[in-house]
């Protein structure tokens, strides 16, 4: 391509509301058969809320949001904003020491005296936390409806499950349906679980064999590589701290501008708006700026 043409369609991609960090992307753009999605953010609007408390017997309502609120109040992960959000609504929140996030399950710390755990039953289960029958009912039941439950234990003991949910963006089935017709394989990669990724999978229209779920952040890098390693050029979309490595890997890195600072960085073209329509844009602009010159 000439240097010209690529100019070209830099400035094109600013129009259509794509960053492009430098002419070269475009080249890459064109050759992309595979585009892997992050659900969290990127897929759906990552703006959740908490839809659902389901306590274990003899727990308190007010005392699971008060613990479970203020630890989630120093993370940013969605779902934390939503339990914090919704517990102050609900009253005041503990003092917390020791917080600690744990990649791709959770948060950890000490609330009140208490030792308290929010995040995917696994992290209760290191601890020897197990969800009682009930819980786990809870737990499976929002799964089974596409929502996102996590577990609250603290002091040895499971004491709830939280169901946050989260929406589909309106543009998604739109945006992978054109992807397809572009010839592309959409793929979803999330740390969620598999009955919730398959949920969101099928409304949007991604085949169930393409949903790679309950992959931790230091895992979707690998993901990409094993797509890689078929002969595969990848794409891949993502808005979080915890895409960062499989953007930068994959051979096109696109973030989502409404994402984190880390994520943009990593990648090769920023979505200003957030709308995945602009991803298919942005590969029918490198495929016309190249097709020009060819
Ligand atoms: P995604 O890949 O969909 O963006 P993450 O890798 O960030 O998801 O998180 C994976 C899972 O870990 C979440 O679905 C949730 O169950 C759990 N998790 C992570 N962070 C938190 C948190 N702050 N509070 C509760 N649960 C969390
Ligand atoms: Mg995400």
């Amino acid at each position: 391509a000439t240097p010209t043409a690529l100019m070209v369609g830099t400035g094109r991609g600013a129009q259509l509301g794509i960053l492009i960090k430098g002419p070269e992307v475009l080249e890459q753009t064109r050759k992309v058969d595979t585009v892997v999605l992050d659900k969290t953010g990127t897929v759906t609007t990552g703006e959740m809320s908490l839809a659902e408390t389901h306590v274990a017997v003899g727990e308190d309502v007010a005392e699971v949001l008060r613990l479970a609120g203020a630890l989630e109040d120093a993370s940013e992960h969605p779902i934390a904003r939503a339990i914090a959000d919704a517990a102050r609504e609900a009253g005041d929140l503990g003092q917390v020491e020791d917080f600690a996030n744990v990649e791709g399950l959770g948060v950890q710390g000490i609330v009140d005296g208490h030792a308290v755990l929010v995040g995917r039953p696994q992290l209760l289960a290191e601890w020897s936390q197990h969800l009682t029958d009930d819980l786990q009912g809870a737990f499976d039941d929002a799964s089974g409806r596409g929502l996102t439950a996590v577990a609250v234990g603290w002091d040895g003991r499971a004491r709830a499950v939280l169901v946050v949910a989260d929406q589909v963006k309106d543009t998604s089935a739109e945006a992978i349906r054109e992807l397809r017709g572009l010839g592309l394989r959409p793929i979803l990669l999330t740390g969620d679980n598999q009955r919730v990724a398959r949920t969101v999978a099928a409304q949007v229209g991604i085949d169930a064999e393409d949903v790679f779920a309950e992959v931790l952040p230091g895992d979707k890098v690998d993901v990409v590589k094993r797509l890689q390693a078929e002969g595969r050029v990848v794409a891949m979309v993502g808005d979080g701290v915890n895409d960062a490595a499989a953007l930068a890997q994959a051979d096109l890195g696109l973030a989502m501008g409404t994402g984190t600072d880390v994520a943009i960085e990593a990648s090769d073209l920023t979505l200003v708006r957030g709308d995945l329509r602009v991803a298919v844009d942005a590969i029918r602009l490198s495929r016309r700026t190249l097709g020009i010159i060819k």
